[in-house]
């Protein structure tokens, strides 16, 4: 393959655009890959198509090596299975739904579960088909309340996606395990530095899933890591480990105390010391309960109903962490106080939450036995030993609480947690019947008897994965592909017009017979200042220098990641690269 940049569909921008927020997304705009055309929607120029397509070769390649099969479903659907499966209510605002000249109603699809399910039911009778995996590439539609950052969050993107059937939970188990695996081969493979944590199982339901992310700062998913076992986790999914439970009747009774002006928490605990509540003036914030109210809309749900959520007072509500643990409930901050006057702002305790039919779920550390400061349900009153399982008792248990570097590892219980961000380029999931259950979908067993498959999801976001190699693999002045994923091979540099041109377009033809993937700069209007400023945005691993020195017989060999140049005779450079390349392949 040889692009020449004189006829190249490409415009390399000297200034940074106004409204790309990360660097992956700036270098990918800036170096001409990818384009704006939509509201979440980008068109992959040449280059970026070619990044693209490489990418997908090698999650093709592995997933076909594990045996997936590789199917193609629609993306325009109909409601009906989506409705079946209750995804059609459960996705609300984040799908895109249409409607046909008939009236009836579809969906542009966020994920094909259904699809596969359905298939599968379609095709196969007998417990013999089994275990199958399907996968495709393919673009996907959500209605993302946030497009961002480019191809990293987009309303239409590229997924791999892949659906295991299997007749029990071993075989389930070895398929999640042969994905997992490839996915960290595929990970490897893109030059992605990442990281496999355990997630919270989201809009799938389902038992256990894992995340892979990508670390970088901008990253939208924050993850922990363990200082002394292997335990790393998306925050969404971080465990606390619960206090053993102590005697609620050991306590002193509860005293309600004038605090006014004590709103928040700061300021209460400053009260308590200065009076000494309870005769103590070590208060600190950890020892108040705050009560945060949040209003919680189910799925389909006419209404929205306040929730309070009851945690430690020195940490605050992670919302994200609340709506992992609530999904397909959705999650917003309460403003309903005239309708409410039950629930007092600011002074609010759980004693009377019960006695008002207000759901109260408690931070782990909230267990029978621990006594806290928390409000007394009047303004400007606070009360102090109002114990868990005496005054109160929650309806259950919730993982809201911020998660904090330096908490105990849940895992291990000795080590310390450490946070980084990171972009999640995979999930994968044990599924179970959920889908299967929805369509019935039996086949028959060994015995005669109907049995039911069990299903895996895993999914890749192909295009994300190549704005994630993005962040992970540029310096200040553009970008450093991995040769793996590379728009070419080696970037010629005809610098100079005359014979340095036809010397780099002779050079050029004869390694893309080699098999190599070249990309020459015969652009004749352009100095050779801002051909060498393009070479470095543009990122491609090798460039070829075809300059003054031809005369001497010499050109330049550039590495981009390392800067390295050597000067090299003309007569080698074929060999040396198109050799370095028969090695590679
Ligand atoms: P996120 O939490 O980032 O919204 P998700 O958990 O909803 O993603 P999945 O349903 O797990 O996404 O989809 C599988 C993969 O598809 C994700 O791991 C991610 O790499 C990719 N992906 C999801 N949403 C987008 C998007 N809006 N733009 C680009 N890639 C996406
Ligand atoms: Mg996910």
């Amino acid at each position: 393959m040889l692009l020449r940049m004189s006829t190249l569909l490409l415009r390399t921008l000297r200034e940074d655009p106004a409204d790309a927020e990360v660097p992956s997304h700036r270098l990918l705009l800036r170096a001409g890959y990818v384009r704006r055309a939509a509201p979440g929607g980008y068109t992959w120029l040449p280059l970026g198509k070619l990044v693209l397509d490489r990418v997908t070769e090698i999650i093709r390649t592995e997933m076909t090596s594990i045996g997936d099969q590789e199917v193609h479903f629609p993306a325009l659907l109909p409601a009906e299975p989506y409705r079946a499966s209750g995804r059609w209510t459960e996705y609300g605002d984040d799908i895109f739904t249409l409607t046909d000249r008939k009236g009836a109603e579809h969906l542009l699809a966020p994920t094909h579960e259904e699809m596969a399910a359905l298939l599968v039911k379609d095709l196969f009778t007998s417990y013999r088909d089994f275990p199958v995996t399907l996968f495709q590439i393919q673009t996907k539609f959500r209605d993302e309340a946030r497009p961002r950052a480019g191809v990293l969050r987009g309303r239409e993107f590229l997924m791999k996606d892949a659906y295991s059937f299997d007749l029990d939970e071993a075989g389930l188990r070895a398929a999640y395990d042969r994905h997992r695996a490839a996915y960290a081969r595929i990970f490897t493979a893109l030059g992605l530095d990442f990281t496999t944590v355990h997630a919270a199982s989201g809009a799938m339901g389902g038992s256990a899933s894992e995340e892979f992310l990508a670390a970088t700062p901008v990253g939208e998913d924050t993850f922990v890591g363990c200082t002394s076992c292997a335990y790393a986790a998306n925050t969404e999914a971080v465990t606390t480990r619960a206090p053993a439970a102590g005697d609620p009747h050991a306590h002193r009774a509860t005293e309600v105390h004038d605090t006014p002006e004590t709103p928040t928490i700061a300021s209460l605990v400053e009260l308590a010391n200065a009076r000494g509540l309870a005769g103590r003036t070590d208060w600190t914030a950890a020892d108040t309960l705050k009560n945060v109210v949040l209003t919680v809309r189910r799925p389909g749900a006419e209404q929205a109903e306040p929730l309070v959520i009851g945690l430690p007072g020195d940490r605050d509500v992670d919302l994200k962490r609340v709506e992992a643990a609530l999904h397909p409930a959705t999650v917003a901050v309460f403003d309903d106080w005239p309708a409410h006057p039950e629930l007092v702002r600011g002074y609010l305790g759980p004693q009377l939450l019960a006695k008002h039919g207000i759901c109260y779920l408690a931070d782990a550390r909230v267990v029978t036995g621990t006594s806290w400061l928390t409000g007394a349900n009047e303004p400007g009153r606070h009360a102090t030993d109002v114990v868990c399982g005496r005054d109160f008792t929650p309806d259950g248990s919730i993982e809201a609480a911020e998660v904090r570097p330096g908490d105990p590892c849940p895992a291990c219980g000795d080590g310390e947690l450490t946070m980084r961000r990171g972009i999640e380029v995979g999930h994968i999931f044990q599924l179970g019947r959920r889908f299967t259950d929805a369509f019935a979908v039996d086949v028959l067993g060994p015995q005669g008897k109907p049995v039911r498959p069990t299903m895996g999801c895993y999914g890749i976001g192909v295009s994300r994965a190549v704005a994630a190699i993005a962040e992970q693999h540029h310096d200040d002045r553009g970008l450093v592909w991995p040769a793996a994923v590379a728009p070419c091979d080696v970037h010629l540099i005809a610098a100079g017009k005359g014979p340095q041109l036809d010397a780099a377009l002779d050079l050029g033809e004869r390694l893309a017979e080699a098999g190599l993937r070249v990309l020459v700069d015969d652009r004749t209007h352009v100095s050779a200042g801002v051909k060498f400023t393009d070479a470095e945005l543009i990122g491609i691993p090798r460039a070829v220098v075809v300059g003054r020195r031809l005369a001497e017989g010499y050109v330049e060999l550039r590495d981009r990641a390392t800067g390295e140049r050597t000067e090299v005779p003309v007569a080698d450079v074929w060999e040396r690269l198109a050799g370095a390349h028969r090695e590679r392949v």
